[in-house]
């Protein structure tokens, strides 16, 4: 059972994961959605017919058969990168699949146009919105059909007389209720992707791309928040800006991938050489930070010294090959704001670059105060 729910799984999915744009992936899913809840739907009512012993319907159903196997086409589709007409293939089969044994057979008796004000509303999130014209045209069409049914315009056939009333009315409200369940699911669905979309964008807006810590945008965030909570505690806070030595002969010597490596690696390291109440970031190309709330000059240089020495004695790895770095790192007291800090962490670190890196150095402000 498992195996054809994942079967299954990877049949929705087709087309999806090749797209990068959030919206259009959600799209591009519920395509795909639509077509394969088609084709349930009409399995279920064949099913219901012949439970119901209504066989003089199966025309009707099998009338329909050329479009559900054109609905089977739409995942296909999406897999192809055929979006536009994915989407196009998808509504208006699945349209004509509810029309046709209205049309020719059940008139209004089953409420099956019910399915129409559900698909009227299918393009808005199905199309994009620079097809707002067609979408306008579908929706429009699917509430005239929908009135033009309910006013009796497609006669019902005499085979349908012929059932019982209880059957007719049981068949009916199964219509009316799978179209709303229908709705439901559609609703639910689209409300789930898209705050999970929107925390997916969140948190891809303060995470490094490369290293997958956080980038320069959230450590700013949480240096306001620290520095408040500073205050409010009347703690220290210590900012270590941390620079790689001489990065550049890694490029050149190994070649830029290799230095992405180290990058990564070294992002980890900072990971697992910190506490979990320290902030860490990758603030630059090979430039990253992190903050030490309350902690005591001392022992923000302390742990500097245990990051800078888990550096040094760290061998990175590429492609086979053992790579070795230092680091320089420059230490300030939190001053009035951000820039500020930053800027005597950089002429602290400026002083550990010039006398001779792979060492700490804490700006002097800090040691007087
Ligand atoms: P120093 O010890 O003075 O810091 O020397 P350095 O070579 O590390 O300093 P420099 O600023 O001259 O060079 C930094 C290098 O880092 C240059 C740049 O090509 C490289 N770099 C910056 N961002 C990335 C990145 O994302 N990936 C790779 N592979 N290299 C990067
Ligand atoms: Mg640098
Ligand atoms: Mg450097």
């Amino acid at each position: 059972m498992p195996k054809i729910l994942d079967a299954l799984k990877a049949w929705l999915m087709w087309g999806v994961e090749q797209q990068s744009n959030y919206t259009l992936k959600r799209k591009i899913l519920l395509t795909n959605m639509v077509a394969i809840a088609a084709l349930f739907g009409w399995a279920f009512y064949v099913a219901l017919f012949i439970a119901f012993g209504v066989s003089n319907l199966n025309a009707a159903i099998y009338a329909v058969l050329p479009f559900y196997l054109m609905m089977a086409l739409v995942p296909w589709l999406n897999r192809l990168g055929k979006y536009d007409f994915a989407r196009l293939v998808s509504l208006s089969a699945t349209i004509t699949s509810v029309l046709i044994p209205i049309w020719i057979f059940f008139g209004n008796a089953f409420n099956s146009h019910f399915y129409f004000l559900l698909l009227a509303a299918a393009p808005i999130v199905l199309f994009t919105l620079r097809q707002w014209l067609l979408s306008l045209a579908i929706f429009l069409a699917c509430v005239a059909l929908f009135f033009l049914v309910q006013t009796g315009f497609f006669a019902v056939q005499p085979a349908i007389r012929e059932i019982e009333k209880s059957t007719l009315d049981l068949i009916g409200n199964t219509f009316i209720f799978f179209a709303a369940l229908n709705f439901l699911i559609f609703a639910w669905f689209i409300d789930k992707t898209t705050s999970e979309n929107e925390q997916n964008l969140g948190k891809q807006a303060v995470t490094d791309v490369l290293t997958g810590i956080p980038n320069r945008r959230f450590f700013d965030l949480a240096f306001s928040q620290e520095i408040a909570k500073a205050k409010r505690l009347d703690t220290q806070l210590i900012l270590a800006v941390i620079d790689i030595d001489h990065f550049k002969q890694i490029n050149d010597v190994y070649g830029h991938d290799a230095g992405d490596e180290v990058l990564q690696q070294f992002a980890d390291l900072l990971l697992v050489s910190t506490r979990a109440g320290n902030v860490i970031a990758r603030i630059g190309g090979e430039e990253f930070a992190v903050l030490f709330p309350g902690i005591t000059v001392d022992a923000a240089i302390e742990a500097a010294e245990r990051i800078r020495n888990a550096a040094e004695s760290t061998t990175f790895n590429y492609a086979g090959q053992a790579l070795k770095i230092t680091i320089s790192l420059g230490l300030s007291q939190v001053r009035v704001d951000i820039e500020q800090t930053f800027k005597a962490a950089d002429s602290a670190l400026y002083l550990a670059k010039q006398g001779g890196r792979n060492r700490v150095v804490i700006g002097l402000e800090a040691l007087q105060s």
